[in-house]
């Protein structure tokens, strides 16, 4: 049932290991995986934001993967989706993606958010948590995410949990709840426990009947790992 290998970005994103795509999938394979599930961080048009591939290289992934699929069908199943931020300035281009039939899934990867239109906000403060959950649950609310990537993460510059968050938590887990939309526990986060990106209080929130996706995040085979791995991390 976690035989899978989700949340997995490539070269192109600037920030992972230059192994290729297929790489990944051989590795996967000799791991006895069934899915494999690549989630690049998503090119904005125009490029305005570093760690994520260029938006001229998108056309070049998704050939990639469907090449791969193919060739790869009846060892494991290919899917091919995107991490990204939710910025409501670019809810065409989501709508775009969302309909491009080589895309098979978005997730919702809140790095940083919109302040107001072409402002962003990057840095980790006081208030950040507000604005990165904010933007999370209005991207949810759109219907056109299927996944939330590290939704604790957000609470990352606070060593103590507060009240305001149990509140902020609780709307994204009623709105995933609603919408069929999965949480990913993310075996990144819950290996650098001292990050705080991980938080056992978010996760304590979370009925049994949601639905969980255990991300490994990896941005070379090395850290590959398998969802029932990361299942019993915790
Ligand atoms: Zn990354
Ligand atoms: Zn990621």
């Amino acid at each position: 049932m976690y035989n899978y290998l989700f949340h997995v970005h490539t070269w192109r994103c600037g920030h992972a290991s230059d192994e290729q795509d297929e790489a990944y999938i051989r590795k996967a394979v000799a791991m006895g995986a069934k899915y494999i599930i690549f989630t690049d961080h998503a090119p904005f048009l125009g490029n305005p934001f570093t760690n994520r591939m260029p938006y001229e290289q998108l056309d070049s992934y998704l050939a990639s993967l469907k090449y791969l699929k193919e060739k790869y069908r009846h060892k494991i199943t290919v899917k091919t989706g995107l991490e990204i931020e939710y910025l409501p300035s670019f809810r065409d281009y989501y709508e775009e993606l969302r309909a491009n039939k080589e895309i098979d899934m978005l997730m919702l990867g809140q790095h940083h958010y919109e302040e107001s239109r072409g402002q962003y906000f990057f840095h980790d403060s006081e208030m950040a948590y507000f604005g990165l959950g904010n933007a999370t649950l209005k991207g949810m609310n759109t219907g056109l995410f299927d996944v939330v990537a590290h939704p604790d993460r957000i609470f990352k510059a606070h060593t103590h949990w507060c009240e305001a968050f149990d509140r902020i938590s609780e709307l994204m887990i009623k709105i995933a709840m609603n919408r069929n939309i999965y949480l990913e526990k993310n075996a990144r986060s819950m290996c650098r426990l001292q990050s705080k990106e991980y938080r056992p209080e978010f996760w304590k929130l979370v009925p049994a009947d949601a639905k969980i996706i255990y991300g490994c995040d990896a941005h070379s085979t090395a850290e590959l790992r398998m969802g029932e791995e990361i299942r019993c991390l915790n």
